[in-house]
């Protein structure tokens, strides 16, 4: 069944970290010289360099989790507060709002897979009120304080639409930047400006599969430096005064290592290579799947330049699974993955408000993650793609008959 085309003999990864810069001297450097726990000079070079990519400056943290929590802490996000996040992301996105002993309140998703502003608008019009210039939630009386904007796979949410609801109904927001570093207007009110710094609080992630890697790590920038300082100081213990141990706050150990900011100078190095390589191979795997029947490439939003993280393909014939799908590629030895299941379906959550939440379904059980490391060769990316292409033939003829059963993926 599997007729000749191009021969691959090594699986090849979803996504792999790419070392080919300095990572090696800078880390070395920084074990001789001794600097390996949470001071040291690669920690302020790091944030220098993140500072100068994005123009905003930024606190380095241990990860991205840690960013979004310290953005909620800063927000003022407090015990039975609310706070409206995303259904179709990575659940670190939601998991700092229990950490506050707070609410969440999911929102569905528009074709950008980001947070669906059009419902976000008649969520705060028809469910909430207002009060003394504070939101609240009508059936809990619980205050809304700030909504999490996640930048899916690093295409952009509609932030002119998002801003002008958040100015409206007085919330902060923080923009789950995680997957989107680099991503930046093009065009529109935020020409210029990058996924993380148009929001109140933006995080960033350095985990082993996000765009650059520190191991693990995260950054956060704030509008206001006031915020940024003060978020510093609750990621080393908040403590008071450089020779005493005198706190006036609950701290946190969020403060990123010397060790993860030396791989992190050399990766914000080969930062914008990197980008171009996700464009670049995003563009071969865009040509080569244009003619493919049972499902596309997805798109990003016109008016950014995105950073092409993460490639997201579409199952379009119902008679074929995302778990279909997986398997099926994983014996030509293509890892893939399926998008996330949704947060508030998940047993934490399950008790929690969800609005009107359609959109995210249907993409849930039709989207597949194709590789998308920055080492892929073009010949990977064809052979990918000729293996995607005919795939409907081989699923359908093992199983012709077979329901798709979507119930359980
Ligand atoms: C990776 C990721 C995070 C968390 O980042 P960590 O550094 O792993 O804590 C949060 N949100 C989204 C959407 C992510 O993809």
């Amino acid at each position: 069944m599997r007729k000749a085309g191009i021969a691959v003999t090594e699986m090849i990864p979803l996504s792999v970290p790419n070392f080919e810069g300095n990572e090696e001297a800078y880390v070395l450097n920084a074990v001789r010289e001794g600097w390996v726990s949470t001071g040291g000079a690669y920690i302020t070079e790091f944030e220098k360099r993140l500072a100068g990519f994005l123009n905003a400056p930024a606190a380095a943290c241990q990860s991205g989790t840690s960013a979004i929590h310290l953005a909620l802490l800063e927000c003022g996000v407090c015990p039975g507060d609310s706070v409206i996040v995303p259904t179709l992301t990575f659940i670190a996105a939601v998991n700092p709002v229990r950490y506050q002993f707070a609410h969440p309140i999911f929102m569905d998703c528009d074709e950008s897979l980001c947070m669906d502003p059009i419902k976000l608008k008649r969520f705060c019009e028809e469910e909430c009120g207002q009060k003394d210039g504070r939101l609240y939630y009508k059936k809990t009386h619980s205050q809304i304080k700030a909504v999490i904007v996640v930048h899916v796979f690093g295409n952009m949410a509609d932030m002119e639409r998002i801003m002008d609801i958040a100015d409206q109904y007085g919330l902060k927001v923080v923009e789950d930047a995680t997957e989107a570093l680099g991503t930046f207007y093009q065009e529109g009110r935020y020409k210029g400006k990058y996924a993380g710094t148009i929001g109140d609080y933006g995080a960033y992630s350095f985990n082993g599969n996000k765009i650059i890697t520190t191991g693990g790590g995260g950054a956060v920038v704030a509008r206001d430096d006031a915020h940024l300082e003060h978020m510093k100081y609750l990621s080393t213990q908040a403590k008071d005064d450089p020779h005493f141990y005198v706190h006036h706050e609950v701290g946190y150990n969020y403060r990123m290592t010397n060790v993860q900011a030396a791989i992190g100078a050399a990766q914000l190095e080969m930062l914008p290579e990197f980008i171009g390589r996700k464009k670049k191979n995003y563009e071969t795997y865009r040509e080569r799947l244009s003619g493919c029947q049972w499902g596309r490439l997805m798109g990003f939003r016109d008016g950014t330049d995105s950073n092409k993280w993460f490639y997201a393909f579409e199952l379009l014939d119902d008679r074929i699974s995302v778990r279909q799908a997986i398997e099926a590629l994983l014996k030509q030895k293509i890892q893939t993955r399926a998008i996330w299941g949704l947060i508030h379906e998940q047993t934490p959550y399950r008790n929690d408000a969800a609005y009107q939440i359609e959109k995210a379904v249907m993409y849930r059980n039709r989207i597949i993650n194709l590789p998308c490391s920055t080492h892929l060769t073009y010949r990977e990316i064809c052979y990918v793609a000729e293996q995607i292409e005919r795939l409907d033939q081989g699923i359908l003829e093992i199983c012709p008959g077979e329901q798709k059963d979507r119930s359980n993926i």
